[in-house]
């Protein structure tokens, strides 16, 4: 099984600014997709997941020819994780219509399962913040599916996109992706934020002997933050986070400790803390934006790529740990 990791848009919530030139890369709000599929065949066989659908994702997967996702994931309601949801709604139902050659939007409707929504209770439905009180008229086109737990094994059912803890599910009527939400500190406009836990399973890998030890059949996990200032003990001691085959981290800037995000220098102790064993880990570094190293007078300007790779070459993290700058637009393949 291949798992392909694509960063889509890597920035900060308010982008470039406006008026002075920018020193700066083009970087689109947060989405990120997990892509399996089995080696030797294209995508078109495989799975795809959404997490976060900041804009513009679905343009670039359209240049890219990714296919429709299967499910989306939101770590949380702000609109730079959402920005693009109306449009990944009516664009894959679009997309169905014309490759199915339905031409009538209620048959559509009647025909096709709507994309499966899946966000914690409070990131959907909070009275005044959840996501619903934006986007509830793509009712229909999306199927909003609370989680009630956090740090609880879920599959999702492919049929239906209903959520099952995993330990109830048939395994071959889910999707080959688990997941675990663990819930993270990060703005009071952002109720149920939370991140992101993922681990799969692979037919392939049923037919391997256990080399781990534990009956175990999965591949290593996939960890993706989310926005968050910081965690209680808790969560950042969660075992299924150590060692992962990926981090994707939230580093808003660099050295500037925000009110709502960690810096890089900050996150630089849960590396060592999450990535201390003995497994290779791909670390990529998202949200980039800087402005408040500039506020805050760590730089004379906001920080350039070079800024941020001399960063993170400056910082001296286990030989097992590869630390990138996530880029808009890029795959990662995990081993
Ligand atoms: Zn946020
Ligand atoms: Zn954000």
């Amino acid at each position: 099984m291949k798992i392909d990791i694509w960063t889509w848009g890597t920035g900060g919530p308010f982008g470039r600014e406006l008026g002075p030139a920018p020193n700066r890369r083009r970087r689109g709000h947060t989405a990120t997709s997990i892509i399996l599929s089995e080696e030797g065949e294209d995508y078109g066989a495989g799975f795809h997941f959404l997490i976060d659908a900041g804009a513009p994702c679905i343009e670039t997967m359209v240049d890219k020819e990714i296919l429709a996702p299967d499910v989306l994931f939101l770590t949380h309601p702000h609109f730079d994780h959402v920005s693009d949801l109306d449009r990944l709604a009516n664009s894959r139902m679009r997309g169905l219509m014309i490759q199915r050659g339905v031409r009538d939007f209620e048959r559509a409707e009647s025909l096709f399962q709507p994309l499966t929504v899946i966000g914690t209770e409070d990131c959907l439905n909070h009275p005044q913040d959840g996501v619903r009180t934006r986007f509830g008229y793509l009712d229909g086109l999306v199927r909003w599916t609370p989680i009630l737990d956090h740090d609880l094994w879920y599959s999702v059912q492919r049929l239906d996109g209903m959520l099952l803890p995993s330990e109830d599910v048939v395994v071959d009527d889910a999707f080959p992706l688990e997941f675990k939400a663990l819930p993270v500190r990060h703005s009071k406009h952002a109720p149920g934020s939370c991140l992101f836990i993922f681990r799969f399973r692979s037919d392939k890998l049923r037919d391997r002997p256990d080399e781990r030890g534990k009956g175990s059949l999965r591949s290593r996990n996939v960890v993706i933050s989310g926005d968050f200032k910081s965690m209680e003990d808790w969560v950042a001691g969660n075992s299924d986070l150590r060692d992962p085959a990926c981090l994707i981290l939230d580093s808003n800037t660099i050295k500037d400790s925000g009110k709502y995000h960690a810096s890089f220098e900050e996150n630089k102790t849960l590396i060592d803390r999450w990535c201390s064993g003995d497994e290779e880990v791909l670390v990529l570094i998202n949200h980039l934006s800087g402005f408040g190293d500039y506020s805050q007078g760590y730089y004379d300007h906001v920080p350039d790529d070079e800024d941020w790779e001399n960063a993170v070459d400056e910082f001296l993290h286990s030989s097992k740990v590869t630390i990138r700058i996530a880029e808009d637009g890029e795959c990662y393949r995990i081993k």
